[in-house]
């Protein structure tokens, strides 16, 4: 009975996982890899839910995974939203130190998906607007615990930390100070529109 239990148990945590992960516009690829399940049950469960579980339509993302470093850095915001992300990830201990084994093969994986969710969300709900998909939040993962690509650097002026890629030599300060500036100076000139918040989100 205890065996029945635990396996219906197991079950229900896996198909939970996967609806929370679909809610999410995850790939299937990434929810197999935390719940296990089958390509076929997970379809299944994108039929039978989804649709359910929202008021807005969940879609599927078919084609290449995000794999381009420099997406991270892109601008200003991404590099604060990734900066954010990264926060996070280690306050949910996602974040490997160095020379360990990395993450989900060395975890046990639903209880790996679980606090990535919990990661993606709270960085979900500290911004009111974001541009990192959860896919491109997995990918991040990947890059930070997989490869020295992308890494954590000391701001000299306000000392926090932020993302930087490893092929970047000439930025000095973190996304924040930079933000910072660009509305210090909005505020300077009040008589006018100002551009400088979106110039420095573009830059
Ligand atoms: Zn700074």
């Amino acid at each position: 009975m205890d065996l029945e239990n635990d396996s219906y148990s197991n079950e229900r945590s896996r198909n939970d996982l996967a609806l929370r992960m679909i809610r999410h516009e995850a790939r299937t690829c990434t929810i197999r890899e935390c719940t296990g399940l089958s390509d076929d049950r997970i379809r299944r469960l994108y039929k039978s839910y989804a649709h359910e579980l929202s008021e807005t339509p969940v879609r599927r993302h078919r084609g290449k995974s995000p794999r381009q470093v420099t997406f991270f850095v892109r601008n200003t915001r991404t590099q604060f939203e990734s900066s954010l992300l990264a926060s996070a990830f280690a306050a949910f201990g996602l974040l490997q130190p160095a020379g360990t084994q990395p993450s989900i093969e060395s975890d046990d994986p639903l209880d790996y998906g679980r606090r990535f969710c919990d990661a993606y969300e709270t960085h979900q709900q500290l911004l009111n607007t974001q541009t990192l998909s959860f896919e491109h939040a997995w990918f991040l993962l990947r890059l930070l615990n997989h490869s020295g690509d992308l890494r954590a650097v000391r701001c000299r002026h306000c000392d926090s930390y932020y993302l930087k890629d490893k092929f970047n030599l000439c930025r000095h300060s973190c996304p924040t100070c930079r933000l910072k500036r660009a509305r210090a100076r909005c505020r300077t000139k009040p008589w006018k529109p100002c551009s400088s918040s979106r110039a420095v989100m573009r830059d």
